[in-house]
């Protein structure tokens, strides 16, 4: 086996042992690949081991891979900021964007849809860490975000994403992710028109079993599975 098989194979060994003892099924937790900066043909070998779920965090990134993972099935999310000048690039190249954290770029991708006649998928990124740095509307602000966008007819809203603190302080990192599991059910208990909460996008590396023991549908793993990026 080379090292991104058994890197793969030993990441989801951790999350089925971390939904086993917190009484969660495994088929609840996706294994997303973060994969900034790694070449396509790396990720066609991830893809050959039915790793066929990827986040990238640049628009650039995705044009640059596009043609050549196309040849296997595969989901591809943005979970990176998006400036408003690239939505037409990503907006048929990704079926979900997990980073939308304020009404504006969401109204600007609902126009860019309309003309294309198409749909989109997101998730509301939210700022639990209250890192000046960090991206994501606060945690104040996320259910009148939700109301709004629900009303744009293009975008669908599955559930919510966050980075955890970035800290040893694991007490610090648990509070990020229980954070959004409530708002998450804040929300399902609000029953806003075409909205669903079925996704909590939460846990890195270094924090997963963490964010799966608080509730992720879906982990988001870079550097344990593809070694230590320059940048
Ligand atoms: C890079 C990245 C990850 C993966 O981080 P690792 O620590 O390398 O696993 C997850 N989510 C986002 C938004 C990222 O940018």
């Amino acid at each position: 086996m080379n090292d991104l098989h058994k890197n793969i194979e030993l990441i989801r060994k951790r999350i089925e042992k971390a939904c086993f003892s917190c009484g969660r099924p495994v088929s609840e937790v996706a294994l997303l690949l973060a994969t900034k900066t790694i070449d396509a043909h790396t990720i066609l070998k991830a893809f050959q081991l039915n790793a066929l779920l990827i986040g990238e965090n640049r628009v650039q990134e995705i044009v640059e891979k596009h043609e050549l993972l196309l040849q296997v099935p595969h989901t591809t999310h943005l979970i990176g900021p998006l400036q408003s000048n690239k939505i037409t690039k990503v907006i048929d190249k990704v079926q979900c964007i997990e980073s939308i954290d304020n009404f504006e770029l969401a109204k600007k991708i609902n126009n860019k849809l309309l003309l294309k006649n198409a749909n989109l998928n997101i998730l509301i990124e939210v700022n639990t860490s209250g890192e000046k740095t960090k991206h994501g509307c606060t945690p104040d602000e996320v259910i009148n975000l939700v109301m709004d966008i629900s009303q744009l007819k293009y975008l669908h809203i599955k559930g919510l994403m966050t980075i955890g603190t970035l800290t040893d302080d694991k007490t610090e990192i648990r509070r990020c992710f229980k954070l959004l599991k409530s708002i998450s059910q804040k929300i399902e208990n609000e029953h806003f028109e075409g909205v669903a909460m079925d996704v909590l996008s939460m846990g890195m590396s270094d924090d997963f079993e963490i964010a799966i023991e608080e509730g992720a549908t879906e982990v988001r793993i870079g550097s344990s599975i593809f070694g230590k990026r320059t940048i």
